[in-house]
């Protein structure tokens, strides 16, 4: 069955197109600036030269009028017929409370979707949009939504209530609810995998480090706990997002003259590695001008390294012990240093890496850069979220 995944942001749309169960990838993309000047399309096949183009587009429907075009074009397209798609995934950043695993796409889900638009203003509407659009230009394929959320939903409530009245819990909705859950779930099943044990047997704690960072405590397979909040926003630093800081930290700023939205900015955009080196949010940036001795940058990348050493200690206590430790996404499957970094004196939890496998590790691949003596499995795995969502989606679809 070929399964479509889209991943609908608010001026992106990333496509894969998939072969499965082969899990084969027959072409994928990228359209920006959706909805603002500068359009384009970029379509892969692999073996192939990319295809560039430039075109307005509209909106997220266009946009997806544009891919499946490319899909079906004599010469670039993969499939004579939009027929061919069995279903349509959707990678959905908000469930909400309700919305708990991945789920076929009807009228309520895409309700209950539009109600929760307050809690998740910035991804909830691009990702309704491109539902609306596969909707309209592919009327009887089925659709699937996979949240981010959902592998936290088996968080006890001790790990996902905040401390503050209740009532904002009852009333609306504000709790602890984890992000890059599919990337979590990937990884994690994953580690099992390489280790030839089952997901019940092993206290995981899985590290997704990329521009948006989060960390996750995967105890027998269920979510116990994970970094980010109610938004992304919390947790350890991040590109631009600052995560924890003290939340009088808002307050004073407001009582001084900054309205919310400054506020708000400035902790998602403009904190974090870009905020405390003042160079960048890319981390290859901020390293190359950590080794050419600029002080800030080396703060930015050691404020880094102890929050999510603090992490991994809290969330060993918070299972009673650790057998795997997972690095994935954008700087945990390739920044080398920050892996020796953050496992250094990690002996006392049974932390111990390979510094030399670790370092000449292939990228790309998953590795185990445990030492042989290490009583904890530390492995680096490429996560593959739009993987994992044609799986569900293949198996919803045929049910
Ligand atoms: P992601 O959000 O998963 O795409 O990750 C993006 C982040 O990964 C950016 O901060 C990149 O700078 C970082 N990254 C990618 N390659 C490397 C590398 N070789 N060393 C350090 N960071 C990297």
């Amino acid at each position: 069955m070929k399964i479509l995944v889209i991943n609908a942001g608010s001026s992106s749309l990333k496509y894969q197109l998939f072969e499965m169960p082969e899990g084969k990838v027959l072409a994928k993309g990228l359209c920006e600036c959706i909805g603002i000047e500068g359009g384009t399309v970029t379509h892969k096949r692999p073996g192939q030269d990319d295809y560039k183009v430039k075109t307005p587009l509209d909106d997220h429907e266009a946009a997806l009028a544009w891919v499946l075009k490319l899909l079906t074009d004599t010469e670039l397209g993969v499939i004579a017929d939009i027929s061919e798609i069995g279903a349509v995934g959707h990678r959905i950043a908000h469930g909400g409370e309700k919305l708990r695993a991945s789920c076929l796409i009807d009228d309520e889900v895409i309700t209950y979707l539009e109600s929760i638009v307050p809690i998740n203003p910035l991804h909830g509407p691009p990702a309704i949009a491109g539902m609306r659009g596969c909707r309209k230009l592919m009327e009887n394929v089925p659709m699937v939504g996979v949240f981010d959320t959902s592998f936290h939903s088996t968080m006890p409530e001790k790990a996902y209530i905040y401390p503050i009245p209740y009532e904002l819990y009852e009333e609306k909705s504000i709790r602890r609810y984890g992000f890059h859950g599919t990337s979590h779930r990937y990884v994690s099943g994953r580690a099992a995998e390489m280790l030839g044990k089952k997901p019940e047997e092993l206290k995981i704690i899985t590290c997704h480090l990329g521009n948006g960072s989060s960390i996750t405590a995967v105890n027998g397979g269920k979510v116990v706990d994970t970094t980010m909040g109610f938004t992304p926003q919390e947790g350890i630093l991040m590109g631009t997002r600052s995560g924890s800081v003290d939340p009088t930290i808002v307050t004073y700023l407001q009582s001084q003259g900054m309205t919310a939205a400054e506020v708000e900015k400035m902790l998602n955009k403009q904190s974090g590695l870009l905020g405390v080196s003042g160079k960048s949010s890319d981390a290859r940036v901020v390293c190359d001008a950590a080794a050419e001795g600029d002080k800030r940058s080396q703060l930015a990348l050691e404020i880094l390294y102890y929050g999510i050493k603090k992490y991994i200690g809290a969330y060993t206590a918070a299972m009673n012990g650790l057998d795997v430790l997972v690095f994935t996404a954008g700087i945990g499957e390739n920044d080398r240093d920050l892996r020796r970094r953050v496992c250094q004196d990690m002996d006392y939890l049974g932390i111990a890496m390979d510094e030399e496998v670790n370092a000449t590790c292939p990228r790309g691949k998953d590795a185990d850069v445990s030492a042989a003596d290490s009583r904890v499995k530390i492995l680096v795995i490429p996560t593959d979220e739009e993987y994992m969502i044609a799986l569900d989606t293949a198996r919803l679809a045929a049910d």
